[in-house]
């Protein structure tokens, strides 16, 4: 493997606090978003552009998207057109477009089909607003809480709808925390084969605990940007059982003494793990965090 650069997608702002009964203040959101850029992320999911009475965690997305810092790499989620809108009003440059692979999961996701979906792209893709970034997450690439399993050639069949569209980047969403390593690097390597030159990213749930191993299969695979949040926080509303995504931390320290550098510091990112379990008030499902570095004195 080689020693490329990893980049590491924070979603704690966003898919991490979205399940939390407890809100969390603008304040503390745009906190959160200075630790964890101060820890090294500079890509980050800041928000989600939904509907606040759907998902009333993200009902101060618009402010957020405007106050964070200019030196990140700012992403907004958006489910359809409005969502579009509302990010680039609020100043982004880059949104990432959830379509999600199972026809059902979809309707209750956002309320239309997949293919449905998908067309909205053509949409996005008309100037003035050709130059924003446009990244498409796949939702139950792997399978799905309500149909189960999600085929290779359903997948493939949305891959090839959306990357009509030419988006700037593609990622596989575990959404529901069902996939293998050996699912990662299959349907890594199918998409690669067919589409080699679009970046690939994952986005990894852990709630069956393959979250790090499939992170690592997708790295094996070639991927070279993952998402994670803090503390290993996260889960979708609109799926029943979601937990957190892989931990930053955890993630990061992986990586790191695999010699894959990721420009994230580990201590900072561990203490911003922390700030954000306090924050929340209950105990996160990061494993770094409570286990400490290793070894203990050597310098990030
Ligand atoms: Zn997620």
């Amino acid at each position: 493997m080689s020693m490329d650069f990893l980049q590491i997608i924070e979603v704690s702002p966003r898919d991490g606090i979205q399940n939390e009964t407890k809100l969390l203040s603008t304040k503390q959101k745009l906190m959160l978003i200075r630790k964890a850029h101060e820890a090294g992320i500079t890509r980050m999911e800041v928000t989600s552009f939904v509907n606040p009475k759907r998902v009333p965690q993200m009902a101060d997305a618009d402010i957020v998207a405007q106050k964070h810092p200019q030196t990140l790499d700012a992403i907004g989620l958006i489910l359809n057109r409005r969502g579009f809108e509302r990010a680039v009003a609020a100043g982004l440059n880059e949104v990432n477009f959830v379509i999600v692979a199972s026809e059902t999961f979809s309707q209750r996701n956002q309320n239309t089909g997949t293919f449905e979906t998908i067309k909205i792209m053509e949409t996005l893709r008309t100037p003035p607003q050709q130059n924003i970034r446009l990244s498409v997450t796949i939702g139950a690439a792997f399978g799905c809480p309500f149909e189960g399993e999600v085929s290779i050639s359903r997948l493939m069949n949305v891959v090839e709808a959306v990357m009509f569209y030419q988006p700037d980047e593609l990622a596989l969403a575990d959404t529901i925390g069902v996939a293998t390593p050996r699912d990662i690097s299959e349907r890594i390597r199918i998409i690669q084969r067919t589409y080699p030159d679009i970046p690939l990213r994952l986005h990894l749930h852990n709630t069956r605990n393959t979250g790090i191993a499939n992170a690592w299969a997708g790295v094996e695979a070639g991927v070279r940007r993952l998402d994670a949040s803090l503390g290993g926080t996260g889960g979708c509303p609109f799926a029943p059982n979601a937990t957190g995504n892989i931990a930053t931390e955890d993630l990061v320290y992986m990586l790191k003494r695999s010699g894959l550098p990721t420009g994230i510091d580990l201590d900072a990112a561990i203490d911003a793990a922390k700030w954000l379990e306090e924050q929340l008030g209950h105990s996160v499902p990061g494993q770094v965090m409570k286990a400490g570095r290793f070894p203990m004195s050597q310098n990030c």
